[in-house]
């Protein structure tokens, strides 16, 4: 069976540079595009073919993948696509976007003549660029092996929720588990301030959890980012993790849920952001509570 693909990845930012790049390295055809140009320079040298605008990099593509900042710049991306497109193609959608998002992703999918699989992806920049990603997916049993070499490539497992795209089922479950990362990633800087301000050691803390139920790789991972001073560059941004923090709210409220943890996540990250911290990895919301007034 052949398994090489012509891969067209729209959006190479910290997620979808490393996609295009394990795409490279699984041996795919892959062409980049991206808003600001310079960011897809390092990719042409690792082997990918650059492209000036989106209905060039679709233009004969297999597979186009999406890996933009929200639902809207999806939207303005594939219509610029469409006149590059042939019917049929398949469109690996992996930009985090609401639940309602998916819909009017699948109405536009169907104008443009893409096949769409929903396929958000859970794991930063870390399993990004070693390929071990966890990708939900929704999409039809038809369009599920002409995708597959293209999600191996870049994950190391795909959960498939559904055959019907639209109907929302695999960004249902991303915006579920990114409440977790969220809630986790503003926990990390709330237990480093109070620690901090109580005059304990965050290396007592750690000692007494290590190994045990208490202990997460996660939590270790973004208060290190926090004591290391390396939040930049990095792996998910404060700007791009409150926007998934207002999808949650909003899918939330939508379903008569009040979550006050959440609420009080966006906050934090809306106060760092506005602290000129937008770029810097969600850890940063650590400054939250150390720099009140800014
Ligand atoms: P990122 O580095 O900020 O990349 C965002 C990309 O979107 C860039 O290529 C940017 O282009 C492009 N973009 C934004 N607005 C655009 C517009 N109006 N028109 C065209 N292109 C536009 O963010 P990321 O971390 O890779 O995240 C990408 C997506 O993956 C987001 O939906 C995010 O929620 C999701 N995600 C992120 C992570 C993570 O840990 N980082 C994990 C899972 C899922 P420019 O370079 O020109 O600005």
């Amino acid at each position: 069976m052949n398994t090489q693909r012509t891969v067209a990845v729209l959006g190479t930012g910290i997620m979808g540079a490393a996609m295009a790049r394990n795409l490279l390295r699984a041996g795919h055809e892959v062409r980049v595009w991206n808003r600001d140009q310079a960011k897809t320079a390092p990719l042409a040298d690792a082997g990918a073919q650059v492209a000036s605008s989106p209905a060039e990099a679709v233009a004969g593509a297999e597979v186009v993948v999406t890996m933009l900042y929200d639902a809207a710049a999806v939207t303005e991306v594939i219509r610029q696509a469409a006149p590059g497109v042939s019917p049929g193609t398949a469109w690996v959608q992996s930009t985090t976007v609401g639940v309602h998002d998916v819909a009017a992703l699948a109405a536009l999918a169907e104008v443009v003549g893409l096949d769409l699989v929903e396929a958000p992806v859970s794991g930063t920049r870390e399993p990004a660029e070693a390929g071990q990603l966890l990708v939900i997916a929704a999409g039809p049993e038809a369009v599920r092996e002409r995708v597959a070499p293209v999600l191996d490539a870049i994950g190391a497992r795909t959960v498939w929720t559904g055959e019907d795209p639209s109907a929302g089922s695999a960004a249902r479950l991303k915006l579920v588990v990114n409440s977790w990362v969220i809630a986790a990633s503003n926990a990390a800087g709330e237990i480093l301030a109070l620690a901090e301000a109580l005059g304990v050691e965050p290396q007592q803390f750690f000692n007494l959890i290590d190994g045990g139920g208490l202990d997460l790789p996660f939590l270790r991972a973004k208060a290190g980012l926090v004591l290391e001073d390396r939040l930049e560059p990095a792996s998910f941004a404060v700007d791009t993790s409150l926007k998934d923090a207002r999808l949650i709210l909003d899918a939330a409220r939508e379903h008569g849920l009040r979550l006050d943890g959440a609420e009080a996540s966006a906050a934090r990250l809306a106060r760092v952001a506005s602290q000129g911290r937008s770029k810097q990895d969600m850890a940063a919301a650590y400054y939250a509570s150390t720099q009140q007034d800014a």
